[in-house]
C-alpha cells in the first residue's frame, strides 16, 4: 500500500502534558502542527494524576525540587513558563482549584478539566491530531533537496501516512505505568541519533523489603505514621504507610527517588518529640515501655516495632524503671534514627515517574533542541529532569513544552 505523504512545520510525538503544551505554543505562532499519539484515550497520566484531581503545579517551584545529572538545566525553562503562568491559564478557563499543602495545587472537581482545557487550547491554536497512531520509522534526510521530502529534515512513517517535517518533538514521557501507554519510544529515538540516555530507574515509588527484614510489619498493612525519612542529604517529613510488600506513603515516595540499592533509610518515628526527655520524665514509672510509646504512636505499630528493635538490641519489654540508662539511650536512638534497608522498589508498574532520561548535556536548556541533531527536540519526562512529589513534574512538562513551542 502506498502511504499518503503530508508535510507539517512541526510533528510532536506524544500528546501528554508536555506535547500538548508545545503544540499550543507552536500553533499560536502560526506553525502547522500535528500531534501524534499511539493511545486510544488522550492524556491518561493527567487523568489519573493527583488521585483524579491532578496536582497540576506547585506555587513554590524551584530548581532544587528536581533531580538530574545536571541540576541547573531546568532553571531556564522553569523561569520562562512559571506556575503563575499555568495558574493564569487555569483561571482563564474558569477551572476551580485549591491548595492542599506546601503550594500543591489541585482541581476542585476533576483532572479531566485540565485535559479538556488543553484540548480546547489546541483547537484554538489550529493543532491537528493523529491518534491512535503508531510510528514505524523516523528517518533523517541528509540530502533534503529530494522532492518527496519537500525540503524537510525528518520523515516520520506511521501506519496511516508519511509526514515530512523540519521540527520533530519527542514528548513520549517515561516508562512508568506501561498499562496506560507508557513506552521506551523516546529513549529509542535518542539511541537512534546517538544521543546519550542516563541510567533509568523508577521514582516516586513504594519500597520493598526482604521477608526477614520485614517480619511482622506486613501485619500492620494500612497503618501510617508521621515520620521524617532521610537518605543521604535528602529528608522529608510526611506520612509513611505500611503495606503488605513494604513501605509507601508520601514520605517514602519522595525518598525513593534519592534512595540507591544497599543504602539504608533513616526514619525518625517521633519527629515532633524528644524521646529522651519523655523517658527521663517516666524514669521511675511502672509503665511498660511499649505502652508508653503507644501514647504517641499506633499501638499495633509499637508492638511490631518494639519486637524488632528489642530483638536487635537483645532487650525486652519491661517497666520503665527496670531499664538500664544505656538500654533506654539505645532505644531512644532507634526511635529517632531507625535504619532499615529496602531490598528494592515495587517497580515501573506502580512508579509515578521514571528517573533519568535523555541526557540534558545533549540539549539546549533554552529550547530543548538536540545539540547533535538540529530540529530534534525532547520535552517533558523523557528528559533527565524529574520532580519531587507535589506538582513539580507537571510544571516541568508545561515549562519544557512551552520552551520548545517558542522555537519549533
Ligand atoms: C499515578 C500517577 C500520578 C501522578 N500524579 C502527578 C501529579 O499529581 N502531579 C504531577 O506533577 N505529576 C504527577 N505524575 C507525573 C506526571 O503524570 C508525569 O510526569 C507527566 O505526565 C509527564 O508528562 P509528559 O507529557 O512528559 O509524558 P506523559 O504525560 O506520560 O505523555 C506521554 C504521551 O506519549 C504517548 N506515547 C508513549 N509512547 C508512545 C509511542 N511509542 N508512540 C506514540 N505515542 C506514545 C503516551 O500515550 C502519552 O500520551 C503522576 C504520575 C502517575 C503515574
Amino acid at each position: 500500500m502506498v502511504l499518503k505523504k503530508i508535510s507539517r512545520n512541526v510533528v510532536i510525538i506524544g500528546a501528554g502534558a508536555a506535547g500538548m503544551m508545545c503544540a499550543i505554543e507552536a500553533g499560536k505562532r502560526g506553525r502547522s502542527v500535528i500531534l501524534l499519539d499511539h493511545a486510544h484515550k488522550l492524556a491518561e497520566k493527567i487523568r489519573i494524576s493527583g488521585g483524579g484531581r491532578c496536582n497540576f503545579t506547585n506555587r513554590y517551584v524551584k530548581p532544587e525540587n528536581y533531580l538530574s545529572e545536571n541540576p541547573h538545566f531546568c532553571r531556564s525553562a522553569l523561569a520562562r513558563f512559571t506556575p503563575q503562568d499555568f495558574i493564569a491559564l487555569i483561571e482563564k478557563h474558569g477551572i476551580r482549584y485549591h491548595e492542599k499543602k506546601s503550594g500543591q495545587l489541585f482541581c476542585d472537581d476533576s483532572s479531566q478539566q485540565i485535559i479538556d482545557m488543553m484540548q480546547r487550547e489546541c483547537a484554538s491554536a489550529g493543532v491537528d491530531w493523529q491518534m491512535p497512531s503508531q510510528v514505524q520509522r523516523i528517518e533523517f534526510v541528509a540530502d533534503n533537496s529530494a522532492v518527496e521530502c519537500g525540503g524537510k529534515r525528518f520523515l516520520i512513517t506511521t501506519e496511516q501516512n508519511v509526514i515530512a517535517t523540519d521540527s520533530l518533538v519527542i514528548a513520549t514521557g517515561g516508562i512508568s505505568i506501561p498499562q496506560i501507554g507508557a513506552s521506551p519510544f523516546g529513549y529509542q529515538v535518542a539511541n537512534q541519533f546517538d544521543i546519550r540516555v542516563t541510567l533509568l530507574r523508577p521514582g516516586l515509588v513504594g519500597l520493598t523489603f526482604t521477608a526477614d527484614d520485614f517480619t511482622g510489619f506486613k501485619d500492620i498493612s494500612g497503618i501510617s505514621i508521621d515520620a521524617v525519612v532521610s537518605c543521604d542529604n535528602a529528608s522529608f517529613r510526611e506520612n509513611v504507610l505500611f503495606t503488605h510488600r513494604g513501605l509507601s506513603g508520601p514520605a517514602i515516595l519522595q525518598i525513593s527517588s534519592y534512595w540507591q540499592p544497599s543504602k539504608p533509610l533513616h526514619i525518625n518515628i517521633l519527629p515532633q518529640l524528644d524521646v529522651s526527655q519523655i523517658f527521663s520524665e517516666h524514669r521511675q514509672s511502672a509503665v511498660l515501655l511499649p505502652n508508653l510509646l503507644a501514647r504517641y504512636l499506633p499501638k499495633r505499630f509499637v508492638q511490631i516495632w518494639c519486637s524488632a528493635i528489642f530483638a536487635e538490641l537483645s532487650s525486652v519489654a519491661k517497666p520503665m524503671k527496670q531499664y538500664r540508662d544505656n538500654e533506654l539511650h539505645r532505644i531512644a536512638d532507634r526511635i529517632h534514627d531507625w535504619h532499615i534497608f529496602p531490598s528494592g522498589t515495587v517497580g515501573y508498574k506502580k512508579a509515578e515517574v521514571t528517573l533519568g532520561g535523555v541526557d540534558t548535556h545533549e540539549l539546549s536548556s533554552k529550547t530543548m533542541e538536540s545539540k547533535r541533531m538540529p530540529g530534534l527536540y525532547f520535552i517533558g519526562e523523557v528528559v533527565d529532569v524529574t520532580g519531587q512529589l507535589g506538582g513539580y513534574n507537571f510544571q516541568w512538562a508545561w515549562s519544557s513544552g512551552y520552551a520548545a513551542g517558542q522555537v519549533v
